[in-house]
């Protein structure tokens, strides 16, 4: 994985990734649906989500990092003793690290 910018992430920018388009945009969402690029929606499909659905992010995390916590590479899933994380969640650890990454 290469980091597309080598410095460390200000203050602000963390704000502007709360508030603007989430990262976890990238890949399409496991839950609702969405398409890549497009936004969450809630289960009418009416409404658009603020925020990505978590196995979204979790799908987007995934792809993205390698996890500092059970030590698996992008692609693969996040386990605990060897049992796959509930829900295809992911560590908050690797979580961070694709934050990090991506911005
Ligand atoms: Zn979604
Ligand atoms: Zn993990």
């Amino acid at each position: 994985m290469s980091r597309v910018f080598g410095v460390p992430l200000p203050p602000s920018i963390r704000e502007a990734m709360r508030t603007q388009q989430h990262p976890a945009r990238a890949v399409s969402c496991p839950h609702c649906g969405a398409h890549e690029h497009r936004p969450c929606t809630t289960p009418s499909k009416r409404r658009l989500m603020p925020q990505p659905h978590p196995q979204r992010v979790s799908a987007w995390v995934r792809e993205m990092a390698c996890c500092p916590e059970c030590q698996v590479e992008p692609g693969v899933p996040c386990h605990q003793d060897g049992v796959p994380l509930r829900n295809g969640d992911t560590h908050a650890r690797r979580n961070r690290e694709a934050l990090e990454t991506a911005a």
